[in-house]
């Protein structure tokens, strides 16, 4: 299977920066080796959908709300996103921190973005306490087991993980590549114990935690990973273009 590189831009750059930067990739990026997802921010997203239409490079969005439709005011659902983005990050450990979600509404966002034909980036990881108590195996396999709690064997296979070290995020501490290789494989062993072999080939586990184009390829390497989710670096057109060609 092609490996996968996710670019999540954040709360960074406005419709017109987000345009130049969807143009730079699309120029750049002549010989993509891997499938490429960039996620705007939603004031960006359609403009940027809309300039990628024909691109190589497929859209994603940063978050979805569980619920359909109804009064909640400021969030955005699957419907809504339909025809904008093919992908959508849940999970995101700066959503866990910062705005409570845990993994029981986790998994009902998991659970509408596949209801609404939406390829899920399910984020999970440990903290570094949780790194230090050796608590980081059991962490990431009891939010997974939460996380995908609410979808059928088959819809688990249209997931995609992203193991994200919390500590790694953002700090330009990234993890080691032996260590995300013993994590990756941990994560591959509980599909296949859980959802068989079959399922399991067909989920793509990808690394992300300070990823940029000096160091992608040493987890690109790593056995059975997936691909990349590149925060920081992915605003960097020529460090984005570059991990997407190695
Ligand atoms: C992310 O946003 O998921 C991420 C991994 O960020 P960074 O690459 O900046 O650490």
């Amino acid at each position: 299977m092609k490996k996968l590189i996710v670019g999540n831009w954040k709360m960074n750059l406005s419709i017109r920066q987000s345009l130049v930067l969807a143009d730079r990739l699309e120029i750049n990026i002549e010989k993509p080796t891997a499938d490429i997802v960039v996620c705007p921010n939603f004031i960006s997203l359609h403009a940027v959908s809309h300039e990628l239409k024909e691109s190589k490079i497929k859209v994603g969005a940063q978050n979805i709300n569980n619920n359909d439709d109804g009064a909640f005011t400021g969030e955005i659902s699957g419907p809504m996103l339909k025809g904008l983005a093919k992908y959508c990050i849940v999970g995101h450990s700066e959503r866990r921190v910062n705005f409570g979600e845990d993994d029981e509404q986790i998994s009902l966002k998991v659970s509408a973005a596949i209801r609404n034909g939406l390829t899920p980036v399910l984020c999970v990881g440990e903290n570094l306490n949780q790194r230090h108590e050796g608590l980081a195996k059991r962490t990431v396999l009891d939010q997974l087991a939460e996380d995908l709690s609410e979808l059928t064997i088959k819809e688990v296979s249209k997931v995609v993980i992203a193991y994200e070290p919390v500590w790694a995020i953002g700090t330009g501490e990234s993890a080691e590549p032996y260590d995300v290789e013993q994590m990756i494989n941990c994560i591959h062993k509980f599909l296949i114990n859980k959802y068989q072999s079959e399922i399991a080939r067909k989920i793509r586990i990808l690394y992300g935690g300070s990823v940029n184009s000096d160091n992608a390829l040493s987890y690109l390497n790593a056995e059975f990973c997936g691909g990349l989710l590149v925060g920081g670096a992915s605003l960097n057109y020529r460090q984005f273009s570059k991990i997407c060609q190695l």
